[in-house]
């Protein structure tokens, strides 16, 4: 299970809180030392950690908390909250407005883009009654065009294609194109991922959000790979400019570094989680649901 780990020891460091009547601001340090340890041993990123650490230090030892009547509950909700601050605190939902609005997806190979373009279109579909068509544009990966076609039959909804000797570009502009003809009110372009961060790829995502003008533009990333997963959504941001990231494998048993690190080191929102292989495993990333089923 995701985040067991980092679970199972931010509770045991605060169940010593929990049922005191009496908290001193020693006892409040000895918890911050082990949640920092917990933290850091949950692979998020060892500045967050500090400037976390020291947000709820801060606000733990304050009066209005050692002096009130249940201290060890309100320090665990200060955690709780600080926790979801981290993550971004409200729900950040998609922002789609041109019409056909535009998501670009983009991300690395194996981080689970195309699944997750697929999964993206039918939850605008079911949820939100829109009508989705798929872009296919990773000429790179060998069957990643006839991945989406087979996810696209699978939902019930199109998939643009040009076959991969097409310029991705090409593929992108001819798509927005087809989606107006259609009447669709939504275009997923599943981009050209690659093994690593490269150049040319970082060129043409960037004509591609040139010429398409995306509404959104998702970072897919793997949960499971940590710190890794927050250097590439860095570099990402960096380039393109993202307006969100899409966090991949929570349903299998990653640490949580990435879920915890990546919005305060990018400032971009984690919208979405993927929760399994199935196209339905989709949901939207909730940070105050989170922490809650965090701290138990
Ligand atoms: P891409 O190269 O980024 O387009 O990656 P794919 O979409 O082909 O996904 C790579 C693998 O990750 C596939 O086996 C997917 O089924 C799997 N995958 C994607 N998202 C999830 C998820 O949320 N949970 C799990 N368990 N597997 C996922």
């Amino acid at each position: 299970m995701a985040f067991e780990g980092l679970s199972e020891r931010l509770q045991s460091a605060l169940q010593k809180l929990r049922g005191k009547g009496k908290v001193s601001e020693a006892d409040v340090k000895e918890a911050m030392r082990e949640v920092r340890l917990a933290l850091l041993e949950a692979d998020v990123n060892y500045k967050v950690v500090k400037d976390f650490i020291a947000k709820v230090r801060e606000r733990a030892v304050g009066q209005e908390v050692l002096k009130s009547l249940t201290p060890g509950q309100q320090v665990i909700k200060v955690v709780n909250e600080e926790l979801t601050r981290l993550m971004g605190g409200e729900q950040s939902k998609l922002e789609l407005k041109s019409k056909p609005s535009v998501i670009m997806m983009v991300g690395l190979q194996g981080a689970g883009k195309t699944t997750t373009t697929g999964k993206l279109a039918h939850y605008l579909s079911k949820k939100q009654n829109r009508r989705p068509l798929l872009v296919a544009a990773d000429v790179y990966r060998p069957a990643a065009i006839r991945q989406l076609e087979v996810l696209g039959e699978q939902i019930g909804l199109p998939v643009f294609s040009l076959g991969d000797k097409e310029n991705p570009v090409r593929i992108a502009e001819e798509g927005v194109a087809r989606a107006k003809e259609e009447g669709h009110d939504v275009v997923l372009i599943d981009t050209a991922g690659r093994l690593h961060i490269d150049e040319n790829m970082m060129d043409e995502l960037k004509a591609i959000r040139e010429k398409v003008k995306p509404d959104e533009i998702l970072l897919v990333v793997d949960a499971m790979t940590g710190q890794d997963a927050v250097n590439v959504a860095e570099s990402f941001n960096r380039e393109l400019e993202l307006t969100g990231v899409v966090l991949t494998k929570l349903d299998g048993d990653t640490r949580g570094g990435a879920a915890l690190s990546v919005k305060a080191v990018t400032d971009r929102p984690v919208k979405f989680a993927g929760m399994g292989e199935k196209v339905d495993a989709l949901e939207p990333f909730h940070p105050d649901r989170m922490a809650s089923r965090i701290l138990g």
